[in-house]
C-alpha cells in the first residue's frame, strides 16, 4: 500500500517537474536542440498583427509558424546548419503593425559544440566511392535536380513539425556521423538510416505534397515531399515508389517501399529533413520515445 502511494507521488513531482521546467516551444515541436544541424525554437513577441512576421538568419530566410489554436504567437523555426560554429548568432524579425509600420526585431542565441561520431563504411562496389567520368555528369545533373527540389518554399500559417516515424525498424546510422567509404573522408550523413526488411512500408511522417520523384546515383529511388515554408523531407534507396509529383498525402498514408536502391550496403531507408536549405537531425521531429526504443533496438542488434 505504501508502495503504491509512493509510486503515486513520485509520479506526481515527475509531472510536476516537467511542467515546471516546461520549455517554451513544447506546444510546436517534440525536441530542439541548439548545437550545428539541431534545430531552435525562438517564440517571438506578441505578434502585431495577423501576417506572419519574416525571419532570417545567417541570410536565410526562416520558418516562421503558429503554435497552437489557443496561442497567439509565432514561432521562428530555425536549422542550424552542420557547418556553422558554436558561438552566438542573431534572428533578425521583422513584423508589420496594424498600422502599417515595419518592426525589426533581433533575437541573440547560442550555438553549442556537438562532436558527431565517425562512421566507417565498406562498399564492395567501388563505383559507388569513385564514380566513373560518364556517372559523374549523371551525378552532376541529378545534383541540379535534387537542389532544384530542396529550394521550394510553399507559404503556410502553420507547418506541421511533431512528426510520427516513417518506418518501425532499427537505426543503423545517425545523421551527423563523419562518414567514411573505403577510408574514404566523405560528406558527413545527411539524414537518419531505418533499416527495415525489404518491401516494408514508408509511412509520410506528417502531411505534405510530393515535390518530385526520382531514381539517382548515389540515393537510388526517392521521394521529395513538401510541409511549407522551407521543411521538406526526403527518402531514399527506395524500393518501390507509390505517389506522384503534385499529389497530397495525409500523415501516415504509404509513399512508398524500403529497398536498397543506389548506394546502400543493405535494404534500409534513409531520411532527410531540411530546413531553411539545410539538412538538419530528423530525431528532432519525433518524441523521444520513439528515440529510446529505436536506439535500444540497436543496441540490442550489435551484441
Ligand atoms: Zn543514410
Amino acid at each position: 500500500m505504501v508502495k503504491i502511494l509512493l509510486r503515486k507521488l513520485a509520479g506526481l513531482l515527475l509531472i510536476f517537474g516537467l511542467l515546471s521546467n516546461a520549455p517554451l516551444h513544447a506546444s510546436i515541436m517534440n525536441q530542439t536542440n541548439a548545437v550545428p544541424g539541431g534545430v531552435i525554437v525562438i517564440k517571438l513577441n506578441k505578434a502585431l498583427s495577423r501576417q506572419a512576421p519574416k525571419a532570417e538568419f545567417m541570410g536565410r530566410k526562416i520558418m516562421v509558424t503558429r503554435g497552437s489554436a489557443s496561442d497567439p504567437h509565432w514561432y521562428a523555426v530555425i536549422g542550424v546548419p552542420l557547418k556553422v560554429k558554436p558561438g552566438r548568432y542573431r534572428l533578425r524579425v521583422t513584423s508589420k503593425a496594424m498600422n502599417g509600420a515595419y518592426h525589426k526585431n533581433t533575437y541573440r542565441f547560442k550555438v553549442r559544440y556537438k562532436k558527431y561520431r565517425a562512421q566507417y563504411i565498406t562498399l564492395k562496389n567501388k563505383r559507388k566511392v569513385n564514380p566513373y567520368k560518364r556517372d559523374l555528369t549523371r551525378i552532376f545533373a541529378e545534383y541540379k535536380v535534387i537542389k532544384k527540389a530542396y529550394s521550394k518554399w510553399t507559404p503556410k500559417n502553420k507547418v506541421p513539425l511533431k512528426f510520427s516515424p516513417p518506418v518501425r525498424g532499427r537505426f543503423s546510422g545517425s545523421y551527423g556521423s563523419r562518414r567514411f567509404f573505403n577510408n574514404k573522408p566523405r560528406r558527413p550523413h545527411s539524414g537518419m538510416d531505418i533499416a527495415a526488411r525489404k518491401g516494408t512500408s514508408i509511412k509520410a511522417p506528417a502531411k505534405g505534397r510530393v515535390i518530385a520523384i526520382g531514381h539517382y546515383f548515389f540515393n537510388g529511388k526517392t521521394i521529395f515531399l513538401d510541409h511549407g515554408q522551407g521543411l521538406i523531407t526526403l527518402y531514399s534507396h527506395v524500393n518501390k515508389i507509390k505517389v506522384k509529383p503534385g499529389q497530397y498525402i495525409k500523415r501516415g498514408q504509404v509513399i512508398g517501399t524500403v529497398g536498397r536502391t543506389g548506394r546502400a550496403t543493405g535494404p534500409h531507408l534513409h531520411w532527410t529533413v531540411r530546413l531553411n536549405g539545410t539538412s538538419v537531425d530528423p530525431a528532432l521531429f519525433m518524441n523521444k520515445r520513439y528515440n529510446r526504443k529505436t536506439s535500444r533496438r540497436k543496441k540490442r542488434h550489435k551484441r
